[in-house]
């Protein structure tokens, strides 16, 4: 299937149009020691793609002939990673430069490549040549070796073109790419999304039939990639793309009636991330997750507080409920399922507004998320409006004005003088 002899297409600077200042200039360096050393040494990947899309690239990948051991020996800041395949990591301060020797294994028939029943590969960690290192790749846009030497492309499956035509297209077979491995199938979501590119339709058409392969690969493999897809700023186009896909009950099976139409609360919450991200402001995949899993976290506390157990305790139990049953699909860091289950158990702390709760509350390290997610409830709740507009208010304000807020905001609006000094809290 692979034909490594083939000579590429070389599209030369006049053609293509980047400028070796828009390239790393450690990346530069990397390329230019390697073909020094007599080595072949492109920028491959990712960041030629975005530069040739007026995209500002993330990293600088670099794709060479040299073995892991013999990249070593040329960089003294290099760092050998990886057990399934080893790359080198260059150093430049802070800047780390991904060094990978060649890779083949795309030829179906190599002694070197296991391939379990589904058509997953499960072993593919071959050294190969510069064609099979560029037909290996996933997408035809992602395939392109940019030599900052001579300043040219090259382009050994036709993905010049293709970034031209702000088209995404699978190298090779679509079904056999995708079977291979069905994280593709959102990679080409991502992609789809992030770079406003249209899937070619013979890349497109087997995504929906093929989406339940997502079933086979590890759920810590699908949290890193639910984390591309939505912390990039594209959280909600790409939610809706998911959905159109049939790849979001694959994820996050059976959160909602009807994923075309998420709870008002997920859609805003999609939303806010994208909005936060453009504005530059930080963001988290709990908060993300607690949407996510709410509507089925609140249903089942309200049938255990139907039952008789405390507010908070309900929300605790059916939050680790909800995180077990989704961690099979997709694995949840400890850090952000413990954020999810924090912002749903201070839920039920806003409704008391009354003397030392308040500050209390309000020095919660997840109050502020906590307090964002209450804003998002109203969307469903349209009766906890006033409730929102208090805990919106009162950090306006400071200390006597306060203080006269919380104090007219004590139970049941009772107005009473003297409140029992040691009230014992219910939770
Ligand atoms: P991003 O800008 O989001 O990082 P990227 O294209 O650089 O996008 P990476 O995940 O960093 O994506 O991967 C780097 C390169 O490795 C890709 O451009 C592609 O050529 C190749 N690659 C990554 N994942 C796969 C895969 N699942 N199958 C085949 N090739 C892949
Ligand atoms: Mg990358």
């Amino acid at each position: 299937m692979t034909n490594s002899s083939a000579q590429p297409r070389i599209i030369n600077r006049q053609e293509h149009g980047i400028q070796t200042r828009q390239v790393s200039a450690n990346a530069i360096k990397v390329v230019e020691r390697l073909q020094q050393g007599g080595h072949l040494a492109f920028i491959v990947g990712g960041s030629i793609r975005d530069l040739l899309l007026g995209q500002q690239p993330k990293d600088f990948d670099v794709a060479t002939s040299a073995t892991p051991e013999q990249v070593r020996e040329l960089f003294r800041n290099a760092r050998l990673i990886g057990r399934r395949f080893r790359l080198a990591h260059v150093r430049f301060g802070r800047e780390i430069i991904e060094v990978a020797t060649f890779r083949g294994g795309a030829d179906e028939d190599s002694e070197h490549r296991e391939i379990e029943e589904g058509g997953r590969v499960i072993r593919d960690n071959v050294f190969g040549s510069e064609a099979e290192d560029a037909k290996r790749r996933d997408f035809t846009v992602n395939a392109l070796m940019y030599d900052p030497v001579s300043e040219t492309i090259r382009d050994h499956v036709g993905g010049y073109e293709d970034v031209l035509a702000r088209r995404l297209r699978l190298i090779g077979d679509p079904v056999t790419r995708y079977r291979e491995d069905p994280v593709r199938l959102l990679r080409a979501v991502r992609f789809m999304v992030k770079l406003n590119l249209a899937v070619e339709p013979q890349t497109a058409g087997p995504m929906v039939s093929l989406a339940p392969l997502l079933s086979d690969i590890p759920p810590a493999r699908l949290f890193d990639e639910i984390l591309k897809l939505f912390l990039s700023g594209q959280a909600w186009p790409t939610y809706q793309a998911l959905v159109r896909q049939a790849l979001w009950e694959e994820l996050f099976p059976g959160l909602f009636e009807d994923p075309s139409q998420p709870p008002p609360l997920v859609e805003q919450a999609l939303q806010n991330t994208d909005q936060r991200v453009a504005n530059g402001l930080p963001v988290t995949p709990g908060f993300l997750f607690a949407a996510f899993l709410w509507p089925r976290v609140k249903q089942r506390a309200q049938v255990l507080v139907e039952d008789g157990m405390p507010a908070v305790e309900a929300l605790a139990e059916a939050g680790e409920e909800a995180i077990v049953f989704q961690a099979r699909r997709v694995a949840i860091h400890r850090r952000f399922s413990g954020m999810a289950k924090e912002i749903w158990c201070l839920q039920p702390r806003f409704e008391k507004r009354q003397g030392k709760r308040v500050a209390r509350l309000m020095n919660e390290r997840r109050f502020r998320a906590a307090y964002d997610f209450l804003l998002l409830r109203v969307l469903e709740e349209p009766d906890l409006a006033e409730l929102a507009e208090w805990w919106t208010e009162i950090q306006q304000v400071d200390g006597e004005e306060r203080a006269q807020r919380v104090h007219a905001a004590a139970p049941g609006k009772r107005r009473r003088r003297r409140r029992p000094r040691k009230r014992k809290a219910a939770q």
